[in-house]
Parts: structure tokens; sequence; C-alpha cells
């Protein structure tokens, strides 16, 4: 007998720290929880509020760089002085068990999993203007003057990676931003326009 459970669907959201990513997910979860999340790994601190286990599996440097050895990231990267990996196994159980799931992370790591495995869909998030990325990452008051001025250092080069994915889309309005990044998921999931 042959399994017949149909493989479930990949999905990287990508671009630029400050674009809206996060957001635009939690958002599009809202209304379909069944779309799953992998929660990275990363060496940063946690921010005030972040919970281990539900928003990162917070790790020491030397406990993220013996799972490296190990094997156990589909892909990692360097991000601002930090480390951020994603769990392997976590990955292929639930796409192996029909689960569609996304991957919010960086553009290094996105590209990774598309050098990795054929089966993926990228989506690159951009914002409408470097000057307006710079006010959001001020305005969520999550990072400090040092911090922000690191990550916006690396947007250039970000942008220039953005051919590289299926879909690009601007994150502008938020409602229509969460619209696009819908119906782009759904139609890659069902085959169906505009669900
Ligand atoms: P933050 O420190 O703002 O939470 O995340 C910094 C950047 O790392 C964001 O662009 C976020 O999407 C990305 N990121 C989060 N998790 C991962 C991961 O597992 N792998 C990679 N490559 N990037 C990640």
């Amino acid at each position: 007998m042959t399994n017949s459970v149909k493989k479930g669907t990949l999905f990287v959201i990508s671009g630029p720290s400050g674009v809206g990513k996060g957001t635009l997910v939690s958002m599009l979860r809202e209304k379909h929880p069944e779309i799953k999340l992998s929660v990275s790994a990363t060496t940063r601190n946690p921010r005030p509020g972040e919970i281990n286990g539900t928003h990162y599996f917070f790790l020491t440097k030397e406990d993220f760089k013996n799972r490296i050895e190990l094997g156990e990231f589909l892909e990692w990267a360097e991000f601002s002085g930090n480390l951020y990996g994603t769990n392997k196994n976590f990955v292929e159980k639930m796409l192996k068990d029909g689960q569609n799931i996304i991957l919010e992370i960086e553009v290094q790591g996105a590209l990774q999993v598309k050098n990795k495995l054929k089966d993926v869909i990228l989506i690159f998030i951009e914002p409408p203007s470097f000057e307006e990325l710079k006010e959001r990452l001020i305005k969520r008051c999550t990072e400090t003057e040092e911090e922000i001025q690191k990550r916006l250092a690396i947007v250039k080069k970000e942008l220039e990676q953005k051919h590289e994915f299926n879909y690009v889309m601007i994150n502008d309005n938020l409602d229509t931003a969460l619209q696009n990044l819908k119906t782009i998921i759904l139609r890659e999931i069902d085959g169906i326009k505009n669900k």
C-alpha cells in the first residue's frame, strides 16, 4: 500500500529587518492557523515579552555551534552579530505529514533553502523605500540605535537578491500586503485563484 498523504508546501518569507514579515505572518496565521510556523533557534538575547520555544529557541553560541556540527539545521546564518537557524527535523516532519509550513527568515538563509530543496516557494517582501524602512525600525523600539544602523547597512545587499525569489511584493499598506500574501499562499496550496 502506498502512503497517500500529500506532502505539505514549504513557504519561505524573507526581506529586510523591519519590513513587516513577522506582522504579516502572524496576521495571516490568525486567519489560517492550519498553516504552521517554524520556530527558529537564535543566539540573540530575548527581547522583553519573548518566550523561549514560542518566539525562538534561545541558545548559547556554544550550543548553536554544536547543533551546526550535528547537522540539525536546514539552514543557518549570521545576521547582525547573532546566529539564527531552522530545525531540519521539524520542517521535514511537517512536510511529510502534509502540513503547509512557513519559515520567516533572512535572505542568506532563504537562499540556502532554495539551493537545498526544490519544492519551495520563496516570497520576498520589500519596503516602499529605504526611508520608510528606517522609520519602521526606529518606531518599533526593539533595537538600539547601533543595532538599527547594523541592520540598515545590509539592506542594499538584501534587496539585490530579490530576483532569486518566486514572488516579490511590497509592504506599503498592511491590509493590501496581507491580502497579496494570502492570495499567493492559498493559490500555491490549492491551485485556486483568489480563494
Ligand atoms: P530578529 O532579531 O529581528 O528577530 O531577526 C533578525 C532576522 O533574522 C530577521 O530577518 C528574521 O526573519 C531572521 N531570522 C529569524 N529566524 C531565522 C532563521 O531561522 N534563519 C535565518 N536565516 N534567519 C532567521
